[in-house]
This record gives structure tokens, C-alpha cells and sequence, in this order.
């Protein structure tokens, strides 16, 4: 049963943390000193699920190719995948757009200023669209992403894995009772950040805490006991068969459905794991080949299973119908090589391998 201990100085909580972040808090991140929602918008989405240190590149080239939630509205949902990928996680990218959409056919192009209707936006959930409305509206909001999650389980002992509703409820009121009064900016800003510089998840550096003298873990020597870890399963491992078809210089790709893995990106055309190569070429590319040659494997992580990559080598000797089918198309080394078609992270893998892109 998770329990939260409250210590007697859980008042000044939020007043140790905004003095510590005055000091010791990051100040020059290339998404602060601005109260533009949309460049905080943007951040919240990408540090989602990556680190600052990854993103900041993909920012920077993400706002200089659409600056405004106006630019972002008009662009197509290919140019917006092909200026995030490599970033992974896509579905952000594609809800990004859409959202941009909604803010500019339902807003006007201005966004909404409040929690409850940031949270409507597609993949703004109820921490970023907290984190916006704080640090772009001054709303009095509390945010509960990974960092500060750590930081709370730690601090008041919440024991029980954090994904569970009971945990995440003790946790949630949690942080919406030690918002300060005023500097809520600031305090979300300090917050996610002592999550993220002191209260690291593997070392966390409690001696410079200036929480430390109120946590009730490190008070009990029990700070690696928190947050619970996620109860033990197994991923599910799917395969799949991936075809490399190579012709003067160029590859096949086909366009993925727009949602599911990689959707709406350029990836090589599958099989089943154990599929005869050389009739699928035929049957359903329209390519007569020489004798596939298996490559070596390729392991690529998703949140919820591991994909087993199966791929094959296939010069094509002649196009039978050179025809341009739907979603299917070739495109030259370097397109892929140099961007111009996004394509997901193990698809350029594979290509260098064979030294092609
Ligand atoms: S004292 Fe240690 S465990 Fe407690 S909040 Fe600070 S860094 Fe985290």
C-alpha cells in the first residue's frame, strides 16, 4: 500500500527548490527565457521520451525549418517527419502536426492558455499540457514526468510501482499540494530539473540535495528502494522479414500506414519472417531477382516488444512493371543517405552496412 510520510518542513519545500534552482538550476537550454507556448510546446513533446542532450540538435533544426505553429499547420506531415527522424518515437511527430492543425483551424494559431484544454491536444497529456500552462501561462499546475516522479517516490517514501493508478494518485497530490503560491515557472523549471542533475536515477547525488534534509528515503537509508522498478515482464520479440532491393544505385521503399510503427515514414518492404524472398519479389514487387543473401540481423527496441529484423539482400535483375505502385517507390542512396526522404533509424543502419547510404 503506497504510503507518503509528510515531514514537519514539507512547507518550504518548494521555497529550497526555487532558491536552488536560482543557483544551481540550467538556465541556458535553447527552449528557455521565452514565454512563447510554442517553442515550450515543443520541448515538453520531444524531451518526452529523450534526453536534452539529444534533443537540443533536433530542436534547433525543428524550429528553424518551422518557426511558428502556423508554419508547422501548413508544412506536410512528410516534411515534419523528415526534419524529426532519428529522434524516434514518431507518433510525437505526427500528433505535433496535427495539433499545430488544431490550434490554427480551432484557436486562431493561438494556444489555449489553460491545463484542461492543452490536454485535449494530440499527445500533449496531462503533465506537458501542466508544464506548458505553467511555464508559458504562470497556471498554478503541477507536472509529474519521469524526473519528478523520481524525485516525489524518493522524497516522501511512495513506495509500489509508479505505474499503478493508486501510486500515481498518491503521487499526483502529491505534487499539486506543494505548489508555491507564486514563481510557479521557476518551481516546475527546478522541480524537473533536480530530477534530472541531482536526483539521478542511478547516483543520486544527496549531498548536494537541498531536499535532503526533509527526505524521508535518504532519512531511512532507503534511497535506492525508490521509486519502485516496473514488476518483471518479459518484451515479446515479433519478427520480420525486410527486403533490400537494390537497382543501379537505388532502393525500394514503401510508405508505412500513417499510424503504428514508423507510420508515415519510407521503411523496405516486409515479409513474413520465414517468406520465400525471391516469389515475393516477384508476386508483389513486380521484381525478378538473383538469389537473395540473408544479411545478419538486427535488433530494434520498441516500448512494447523487440523487433527481430530479418533482412535480405536483393539485386534486381528486371523490373517487370517499373510502374510506380502505390506507396512503393525508388529512391537513390543518397535521398535516403542525406535525409530527403524520412526513413526510420534501422533502415539507414542497414543500408550502411552494405556501405550504399
Ligand atoms: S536527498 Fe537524495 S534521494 Fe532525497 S530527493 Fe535529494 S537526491 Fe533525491
Amino acid at each position: 500500500m503506497p504510503g507518503a510520510a509528510i515531514p514537519r518542513s514539507m512547507n518550504d519545500f518548494a521555497k529550497r527548490l526555487i532558491a536552488w534552482h536560482r543557483r544551481y538550476g540550467r538556465h541556458d537550454l535553447p527552449w528557455q527565457g521565452t514565454r512563447d507556448p510554442y517553442p515550450v510546446w515543443l520541448s515538453e513533446v520531444m524531451l518526452q521520451q529523450t534526453q536534452v542532450g539529444t534533443v537540443i540538435p533536433y530542436y534547433r533544426r525543428f524550429l528553424a525549418r518551422f518557426p511558428d505553429v502556423a508554419g508547422l499547420a501548413r508544412a506536410t506531415l512528410e516534411e515534419v517527419l523528415r526534419v524529426w527522424a532519428g529522434l524516434g518515437y514518431y507518433s510525437r511527430a505526427r500528433n505535433l502536426h496535427q495539433a499545430a492543425r488544431t490550434i490554427v483551424d480551432e484557436y486562431g494559431g493561438r494556444f489555449p492558455a489553460t491545463r484542461d484544454a492543452l490536454e485535449v491536444l494530440p499527445g500533449v497529456g496531462r503533465s506537458t499540457a501542466a508544464a506548458i500552462a505553467a511555464i508559458a501561462f504562470g497556471a498554478r499546475e503541477a507536472v509529474l514526468d519521469g524526473n519528478v516522479r523520481r524525485v516525489l517516490a524518493r522524497h516522501f517514501a511512495v513506495g509500489g510501482f509508479a505505474g499503478t493508478r493508486a501510486v500515481e494518485n498518491t503521487l499526483w497530490s502529491l505534487a499539486e499540494s506543494l505548489l508555491p503560491a507564486r514563481s510557479i515557472e521557476t518551481y516546475t523549471q527546478a522541480l524537473m530539473d533536480i530530477g534530472a542533475m541531482v536526483c539521478t536515477r542511478a547516483s543520486p547525488g544527496c549531498g548536494q540535495c537541498p531536499l535532503a534534509s526533509s527526505c524521508v528515503a535518504l532519512a531511512r537509508g532507503r534511497v535506492a528502494a525508490y521509486p519502485a522498478p516496473r514488476p518483471r515482464r518479459t518484451r515479446p520479440v515479433r519478427s520480420v522479414g525486410m527486403l533490400v532491393l537494390l537497382r543501379d544505385g537505388e532502393v525500394l521503399l514503401e510508405k508505412r500506414p500513417p499510424t503504428g510503427i514508423w507510420g508515415g515514414l519510407w521503411s523496405f518492404p516486409e515479409l513474413s519472417a520465414d517468406g520465400d524472398v525471391a516469389a515475393h519479389c516477384a508476386a508483389r514487387l513486380g521484381c525478378e531477382v538473383d538469389s537473395p543473401v540473408a544479411l545478419a540481423p538486427l535488433r530494434h527496441g520498441f516500448t512494447h516488444f523487440t523487433l527481430d529484423i530479418r533482412p535480405f539482400r536483393c539485386d534486381v535483375r528486371r523490373v517487370k512493371a517499373r510502374a510506380e505502385q502505390p506507396g512503393k517507390a525508388w529512391f537513390t542512396l543518397q535521398q535516403v543517405e542525406n535525409g530527403a526522404v524520412p526513413v526510420p533509424v534501422p533502415v539507414k543502419r542497414l543500408l550502411r552496412r552494405l556501405g550504399g547510404a
